[in-house]
């Protein structure tokens, strides 16, 4: 028998362009979406009562670092040079192949908790070919979909196995041949450049060619950090003819219009991380001027060490930051504001459709649509702070948090059901405190988070 999922009477909304929400039942078969219709009671499956419940795709985060899951909120009150000290140039060193597999397990489960099912792991903790590994099979035992976007950058460990450029692109390539060969996979390969700030444009535009020979989607930090004046990484990339619809930028708070335009016209895609953009003085976030443009926006968490690993309060913030933007134009003139932008259903299709997009993966995942894959989640709408549901839209994008998804699905595979995540929760805490316990001893033997005198920073 054929193995069925029947989501029963739920509120859905499909994502597809000009949609309305509308009750349906929705089966899912052999991992695909087979159906979706107004009632499918007669169908014989293994029913998830969606009573109640606003269904919809599940939310794509196109910009985390999982494996730092347990450094969460070690930078709260810390700025980008603290967290670069504290985490990419001191942590990172510390990290073992089982923390990378520790840290990309659990971070990946609380991407699943919240109602996220694909992730752009932006991985730049590599410090062995066995980190890689292990980040990986964190990943896949997670159950969760997501881009490895392989690091190329260097991380200042005292003896690096990779010594060179050479030696990291060998590794990426061996990677794509074997483990990551196939781009229809649950897990996908991408590639994390290296900062063209720390390693040069020259270094970068050698990780950017290897990786579109080896057809990956590359992934970037740009535009957001002061040297002293705004340093432009798509200027860079521009004047090196390397733009491109395989981009996904990251940040980009300090982006010219026109170098916005640039990104839009060859195709690239960008995302927007904005608890982390608003506290290390990034900038203010640019989705909205993105979509200005006519660009799409997408969402990140970017680092659990500073924020939230939930993406419902980063789509809330980026929404209301933006509207809060455009309506200081308009103060501006002594005038309120006559109508409200950007819509609560952009932000909704930026963390669902537009993620997918973003990531190449839109004709399989992105919308509830019959024959894509079945990466679906289940919202309650009979919560506290979600009763009563006037416009299912608004619940989720305003008012909904982790605690109100009920189910997740990712390719036809429940992660989560009534409300727990099916994931052994003994194993899960034995995890987080053998690694966790291991790393803060490290940082304390080597004097703190941010030893004194503090590690110099390139800029
Ligand atoms: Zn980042």
């Amino acid at each position: 028998m054929p193995d069925r999922i029947l989501l029963r009477d739920g509120t859905v909304l499909t994502m597809e362009p000009g949609s309305r929400p509308r009750r349906a039942d929705i089966l899912v078969e052999d991992g695909l979406i087979a159906a979706i219709e107004p009632d499918l009671s007669g169908v014989d499956a293994d029913v998830v009562d969606a009573g109640r419940c606003i269904v919809l795709p599940g939310m794509v985060d196109t910009h985390r670092h999982v494996w730092q899951t347990q450094l969460r909120g070690v930078t709260h009150d810390w700025s980008l040079k603290d967290y670069i000290r504290a985490i990419r140039f001191q942590s990172a060193v510390f990290y073992r192949p089982q923390d990378m597999y520790a840290g990309n397990y659990l971070g990946m489960l609380e991407a699943i908790d919240a109602g996220v099912t694909t992730v752009l792991d932006f991985s730049h903790c590599v410090n062995t070919p066995e980190h890689a590994a292990a980040a990986l099979q964190g990943t896949r035992d997670s159950g969760i979909r997501s881009v490895f976007a392989l690091g190329l950058n260097d991380v200042p460990v005292p003896h690096p196995h990779f010594a060179t450029l050479a030696a990291r692109i060998e590794h990426a390539r061996e990677l794509r041949a074997k483990e990551l060969s196939s781009d229809q996979g649950l897990v996908t390969m991408g590639i994390s450049l290296s900062d063209v700030l720390v390693a040069g444009i020259g270094r970068v535009t050698e990780e950017v060619a290897v990786s579109r020979e080896l057809g990956l989607r590359i992934t970037l930090h740009a535009n957001a950090v002061m040297f002293p004046q705004p340093v432009s990484e798509v200027a860079f990339l521009d004047e090196a003819g390397l733009l491109g619809p395989d981009l996904v930028w990251v940040h980009m708070n300090q982006t010219t219009d026109d170098e916005l335009r640039r990104v839009v016209e060859t195709g690239g895609a960008i995302s927007t991380t904005p608890e982390t953009e608003m506290q290390m003085g990034m900038g203010h976030p640019a989705h909205g001027r993105f979509m200005a443009v006519g660009g799409k926006c997408t969402f990140g968490c970017d680092v659990i060490s500073n924020n939230s690993g939930d993406l419902f309060p980063q789509v809330r913030l980026a929404l209301q930051t933006e509207r809060m933007l455009r309506n200081d134009l308009d103060l501006a003139r002594n005038h309120g504001p006559d109508d409200i932008r950007p819509s609560t259903l952009s932000h909704l299709e930026g963390a669902t459709i537009n993620g997918a997009e973003a990531l190449g993966l839109a004709s399989r995942i992105g919308t509830l649509t019959p024959g894509k894959e079945a990466d679906i989640i289940v919202v309650r709408g009979d919560a506290p702070n979600m009763l009563p549901v006037n416009d299912p839209v608004a619940a989720v994008v305003m008012h909904a948090h982790a605690g109100n998804v009920d189910t997740v699905m990712v390719a036809g595979r429940i992660l989560k059901r009534d409300g727990r995540l099916l994931a052994d929760p003994a194993r899960r805490l034995a995890l987080m405190d053998d690694s966790h316990g291991y790393l803060m001893d490290e940082v304390r033997r080597h004097g703190g988070l941010i030893p004194q005198p503090p590690v110099p920073l390139p800029w």
